[in-house]
């Protein structure tokens, strides 16, 4: 199954990620981890990534899609992945139709976790992550209604879009999920 975990920080992508990968069998792609990881390197594109993730902005276009190309074409994903923190502009949503129609793979599904705001900022300021510093929060969450929430409008119209209330308790998320993704692979089988 491909799926897309899609919403603003503190929405619970991690939490609910980790459950699901183990349910589906899938490979997590987190692009976040990968930027982390990517920004340990003494090389130009680390030192440029950490610029970006220390300031809290996107990591251009560029880089991202490098590295998520190439994981991607990693044997294990050819079963299908759970895609976390990636596409987060309409470029990268385009870019990877093009990679997932030119292989005849399409996301079977866009999962949205839809949290209000005020609970974002909660859940933020008290995660202690280097990149969740409490004054660049808000910028975060401007980032993510600017450049990344018009994806969910892109996925909308192509029918794959499922939003789930991210509000509930961890269980009660999960629930909702796993609602959705025992439907589609019913479908599927
Ligand atoms: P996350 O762990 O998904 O919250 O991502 C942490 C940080 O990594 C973000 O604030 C961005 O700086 C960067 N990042 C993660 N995914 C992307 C992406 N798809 N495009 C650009 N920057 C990203």
């Amino acid at each position: 199954m491909r799926l897309v975990l899609l919403g603003p920080p503190g929405a619970g992508k991690g939490t609910q990620s980790a459950w699901l990968i183990d349910y589906l069998k899938i490979p997590h792609l987190s692009t976040g981890d990968m930027l982390r990881q990517a920004a340990l390197h003494d090389d130009p594109t680390g030192l440029e990534v950490r610029q970006f993730l220390q300031a809290g902005r996107l990591v251009p276009d560029p880089i991202v899609l490098d590295i998520v190309d190439h994981r991607l074409r990693e044997l294990d994903c050819a079963n299908g992945y759970l895609l976390d923190g990636f596409p987060r502009t309409i470029a990268q949503a385009e870019a990877l139709d093009t990679h997932l129609a030119s292989e005849g793979t399409p996301l079977d599904a866009v999962l949205e976790l839809a949290v209000d705001e005020h609970r974002l900022v909660q859940r933020l300021t008290g995660r202690g992550r280097a990149d969740d510093r409490p004054e660049i929060v808000p910028q975060r969450l401007q980032i993510y209604r600017r450049q990344t929430a018009p994806l969910l409008n892109y996925y909308f119209h192509q029918g794959i879009l499922r939003s789930i209330d991210g509000n509930g308790t961890t269980k009660q998320v999960q629930s909702h999920i796993k609602r959705i993704v025992d439907r589609i692979g019913a479908n599927q089988s």
